[in-house]
């Protein structure tokens, strides 16, 4: 465990902050200290060094344009030493697709990626996957939206974060997310983390160990309200403005 604040890195808020997914590190530091540990958010500037002292490190979802920008400052090898290294590395959409071997633009254009996960994104069949998705994971079920128009088929190398329950997650209904190590992407935008409280401390305990049970009531309540929500929209006739597959 870190003596000093346990530290977030939030990587390139401006070009993967999208979807509002830099609220993974405020719930991740906001959980630390409600347990009594210090802990330090640092947003990393897109022009400025990833830095290799961080013990967590969050990447969210982006545009086409800002991923392949992104891919192209981490190339510097300190997130792959760092995933190597057993540090925590969460990654949402954009996020996640970089971290794969390749993938590709809007345009049909193939980028490398850093290669920490064994998958690949093309491009869906169909169009863009957009709506609620919900996730069951070792985690629990997993509630969260999705936005994207990649897919992301994962090699031998990686396990899937979960089997999809509703949504289209990697691109065909069937599995979302990736983990692989001390790396766990997933295609849920919501914050996930804040959804998700259990996904929160799977991650904070390979940092800091065991954790002591928090009064998650509040979280609880917005769990219950989204999967309502899902439930009702599947009874619902308009059940088709619902779908994550309908066109936006
Ligand atoms: N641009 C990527 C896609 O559309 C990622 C989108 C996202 O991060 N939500 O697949």
């Amino acid at each position: 465990m870190p003596e000093s604040a346990v530290r977030i890195a939030l990587v390139f808020p401006a070009l993967l902050g999208t979807y509002g997914d830099g609220g993974n590190a405020s719930v991740l530091a906001q959980r630390l200290r409600w347990r009594g540990h210090d802990a330090e958010v640092i947003d990393v500037d897109v022009d400025a060094a990833l830095p290799d002292q961080a013990d967590i490190y969050v990447l969210g979802g982006g545009e086409d344009t800002a991923q392949t920008l992104a891919v192209s400052r981490l190339a510097d090898g300190t997130l792959a030493r760092a995933a190597a290294g057993g540090k925590p590395v969460f990654a949402v959409c954009a996020g996640f697709q970089i971290l794969g071997e390749t993938f590709l633009d809007g345009r049909g254009d193939v980028h490398a990626g850093l290669g920490l996960i064994d998958c690949r994104t093309d491009r869906l069949d169909g169009p863009r996957a957009v709506g609620e998705l919900l996730v069951s994971s070792p985690m629990g079920l997993l509630t969260g939206y999705e936005n994207h128009g990649g897919r992301t088929v994962l090699g031998a190398s990686a396990a899937p974060l979960g089997h999809v329950d509703t949504g289209i997650g990697n691109g065909d209904r069937d599995v979302d997310g990736a983990m692989q190590g001390s790396v766990v992407a997933t295609y849920l935008h919501g914050p996930a983390l804040a959804r998700n409280p259990a996904l929160a401390d799977h991650l904070l305990s390979k940092v800091v160990g065991e954790l002591s049970p928090i009064d998650d009531r509040e979280e609880d309540e917005l769990r219950a309200e989204r999967l309502a929500a899902v439930r009702k929209a599947k009874r619902s006739p308009w059940r088709r403005q619902w779908k994550p597959s309908a066109r936006t």
